[in-house]
């Protein structure tokens, strides 16, 4: 049973988390703090926290647990804010969607104090952010994966995996660097696809006009292009190098695509498609293949 679980950011991520373990009954107290007074007030009056924080660190003061929802750009700041009431025993993670910087970034901040810090990205969310849209039950069945430093002590990391698994999320473990890498790929660059393709077809003469026509295919392709655009502008800024990466490979794929079509060899073209639609159709989410690093 946590005793007091202090949330810095009290939007979609922070409220979720704080609301999941409170239906689990696995929290005693919760403490919030937003950088807007008026969010703190909502997520109050919401029932999300118990009681309302006026800084960052009067959120950590008395927590057994902090949880850092705020965007990947305000994590060094945050941390810095809180250092020095971050103990031994202290468990404080992150929800952030990229994890070099975040791990860069609680070095740089928390100093020694960093092994208190074990980084975590839940696989799950919704393109509607703030309080509001906060619900108990986002991480019941999603992976969430943590990225602990080598100096994080195993018993810390362990209250980190059984934190996740008790509101029913899957905890794998990976490096800082694999994960950056992964999710440019499966993560990043389809975000950053979406926000251009739908720009693509809405900026052109008479968009306005094609998007009255269409249907299920195209929603559910562009759903994630409404996505909150401060928070991918972070994210894709943070792990731009792994992501250009990914859009070299997709712009490959793609030439390969029209070549085969200027040339009208439908032969090459169907194979191209088999190949990806077999590879889709076999695909199925939550089935992760990555090797734990510890
Ligand atoms: P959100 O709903 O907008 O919540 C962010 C909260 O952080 C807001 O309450 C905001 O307060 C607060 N905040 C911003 N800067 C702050 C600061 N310097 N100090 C304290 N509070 C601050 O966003 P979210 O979707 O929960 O995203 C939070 C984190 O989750 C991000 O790092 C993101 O990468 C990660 N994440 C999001 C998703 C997703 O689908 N949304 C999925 C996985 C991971 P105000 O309201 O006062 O501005």
């Amino acid at each position: 049973m946590i005793q007091q679980l202090g949330i810095i950011g009290c939007g979609l991520m922070g409220g979720s988390f704080a609301l999941a373990l409170k239906r689990a009954g696995l929290v005693k107290r919760v403490v919030g703090y937003s950088k807007s007074p008026s969010t703190t007030e909502r997520a109050l009056r919401l029932g999300v926290i118990d009681v309302s924080a006026d800084s960052a660190l009067q959120a950590v003061a008395g927590s057994d647990v902090v949880l850092l929802a705020v965007p990947v750009a305000a994590t060094e700041t945050t941390l810095k804010a809180i250092r020095h009431l971050v103990e031994p025993g202290l468990l404080v993670m992150d929800v952030g969607s990229t994890k070099r910087d975040v791990v860069d970034a609680a070095r740089r901040a928390l100093r020694e104090r960093v092994a208190s810090f074990v980084p975590a990205h839940p696989i799950a969310g919704k393109e509607a952010s703030g309080i509001q849209h906060a619900d108990a039950g986002l991480y019941a069945g999603r992976q969430v994966i943590l990225t602990p430093l080598p100096q994080t002590p195993v018993e810390l990391v362990q209250k980190a995996t059984d934190l996740w698994s008790s509101i029913g999320a899957q905890v794998l473990k990976m490096t800082a660097e694999n994960h950056d890498h992964a999710f440019a790929a499966v993560s990043h660059l389809p975000h950053l696809l979406a926000f251009a393709y739908f720009s693509g077809v809405v900026g052109q003469p008479a968009g306005r006009d094609l998007l009255s026509l269409a249907g299920p295919g195209f929603r559910d392709f562009t759903r994630i292009a409404a996505s909150d655009p401060t928070m991918w502008r972070d994210i894709l800024l943070a792990n731009r190098e792994e992501v250009l990466k990914q859009s070299q490979r997709f712009r490959q794929a793609l030439d390969a695509l029209e070549q085969v079509m200027l040339a009208g060899n439908g032969p090459a073209l169907q194979e191209l498609l088999r190949v990806a639609s077999e590879g889709r159709r076999g695909w199925q989410m939550g089935a992760p293949r990555v090797p734990p690093v510890r």
